[in-house]
């Protein structure tokens, strides 16, 4: 590289960000959270490769989306194979059922995952490069009460996490059976409106009609405001498989609308297409989306395994969020010399195994001092060890919060910081 070119600013990729330490705590309880809620429904943990290869994506998200024309992450590596950063979870998910057999253990198979895509969307307020998402899929089971139990599992977590106004959005988008004579009446009817379509969904009016759904531009949907509606166009399997879907809803109390032309940026889904919106999230309303893709296992070479689940933004997720931070607490050690730096190093050490979060600084600090900086980041407690502590055996233990100071071994003041701690 040139000496001459100037020198840039070292900063984050666009569209990408850091989450600091504050940030991250509310990341980390809304992650639990989620877990949580995700094991009590029986759901399990698998976690996939962050790059896969361009292929699966072409193949399983489709290669007329959106994300695979033109949001994808892709590069060549140093064996010329060519790599993409996943944009989305669920072809990562059958790549790794057929290649481990996962279908040959008791059925349906429930996951989990929770972790960062990456997609080239225009970075905005609610849209990010790299941004995460809570991944949720359940493999080998047909019964709409499925369809039914994520979106009351996702609601369960909105309402854990404090997330208002939520509605809702349900369709079926049919099936192999249905669909063409859907696609056919569409195409019919985009054709006939053409002009009236930005230069990408004409485009789309010839190859796939139904994207024209995904589009954002006013006039492409007003347009689409007037096509076909695709629940008209449903076998009976389909019809009935979203009726008893909407029978469970109802069953659940859940709030939701139909909403025939939703039908989701992806080309595999199948039957059932639902998204959360809540309207405290503004243009990008979106918090969750999914569906049901059962064919995706097949198509990939795989065995007949059914499939259904969704993906929730995590940074949307917490933009509408609320969260209450728990309260750190910790122990300061304010100790004089070396001799006391060894014992609070020792009394630390033993502490943490009890459970206690200790803070050892190693700046060499006056009692005063010790205590400034205790306060300033915001200690609980303060451990005095000083000379005379250190003959006595016995330490001063000051509660930051009421001021009350008690005198005890080691021992003693672990199991009050302990009690302490249980009571809050
Ligand atoms: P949108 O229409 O807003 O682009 P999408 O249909 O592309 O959403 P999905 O593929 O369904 O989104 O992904 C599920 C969820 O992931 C979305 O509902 C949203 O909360 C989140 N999401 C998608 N793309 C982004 C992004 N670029 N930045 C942040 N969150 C995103
Ligand atoms: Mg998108």
């Amino acid at each position: 590289m040139s000496q001459e070119q100037p020198k840039k600013e070292l900063s984050a990729i666009k569209g990408t960000r850091d989450i600091l330490p504050e940030e991250a705590r509310i990341w980390q309880i809304a992650e639990a959270q989620a877990k949580e809620i995700f094991t009590l429904y029986g759901y399990r943990e698998l976690r996939a490769p962050i790059i896969e290869p361009t292929e699966l994506f072409e193949k399983g998200t489709g290669a007329s989306s959106d994300i695979v024309t033109k949001e994808m992450y892709t590069f060549t590596d140093k064996g010329g194979r060519s790599i993409t950063l996943r944009p989305e979870y669920t072809p990562s998910v059958v790549r790794a059922i057929i290649e481990h057999r996962l279908d040959l253990q008791p059925l349906p198979l429930r996951f989990y995952y929770i972790g960062p895509m990456f997609r080239y969307d225009k970075p905005q307020k609610g849209r990010y490069r790299q941004f995460h998402q809570i991944d949720i899929e359940v493999f080998g089971e047909k019964d709409p009460a499925v369809d039914a139990e994520i979106v009351e599992m996702a609601h369960r977590l909105l309402k854990k996490l404090g997330v208002e106004n939520v509605l809702t959005l349900v369709n079926s988008v049919g099936c192999k059976k249905c669909r063409p004579a859907y696609g056919e009446a569409l195409r019919k009817a985009a054709q006939a409106v053409k002009e009236k379509l930005c230069p990408d969904c004409q485009r789309k009016a010839d190859i796939n009609p139904l994207r024209i759904f995904d589009c954002k531009v006013e006039t492409c949907r007003e347009a689409a405001s007037t096509f076909p509606k695709i629940t008209d166009y449903l076998c009976p399997d389909c019809r009935q498989h979203f009726q008893k879907f909407l029978e469970y809803l109802d069953f659940y109390g859940i709030n939701y609308q139909v909403e025939p032309t939703l039908v989701r940026g992806l080309d595999y889904y199948t039957k059932t297409a639902f998204e959360i919106v809540t309207e405290n999230l503004g243009a990008q309303n979106a918090v969750c989306g999914g569906g049901r893709y059962d064919d995706m296992v097949r198509e990939f070479g795989g065995p007949d395994l059914c499939g259904i689940g969704f993906a929730m933004g995590v940074e949307r997720l917490l933009s509408v969020a609320r969260i209450e931070k728990p309260r750190d607490s910790f122990v300061y050690f304010a100790y004089m010399g070396e001799e006391g730096k060894k014992q609070s190093l020792a009394t630390a050490r033993l502490w943490r195994s009890k459970g206690i979060e200790c803070l050892v600084e190693f700046k060499d600090r006056g009692l005063k001092a010790h205590f400034s900086r205790a306060n300033k980041i915001g200690a609980d407690w303060v451990l005095i060890i000083g000379q005379d502590e250190l003959s006595k055996g016995k330490f001063q233990l000051k509660n930051m919060l009421d001021s009350k100071q008690y005198e005890g071994t080691s021992e003693e003041l672990a199991e009050l910081i302990l009690k302490q701690g249980q009571k809050t």
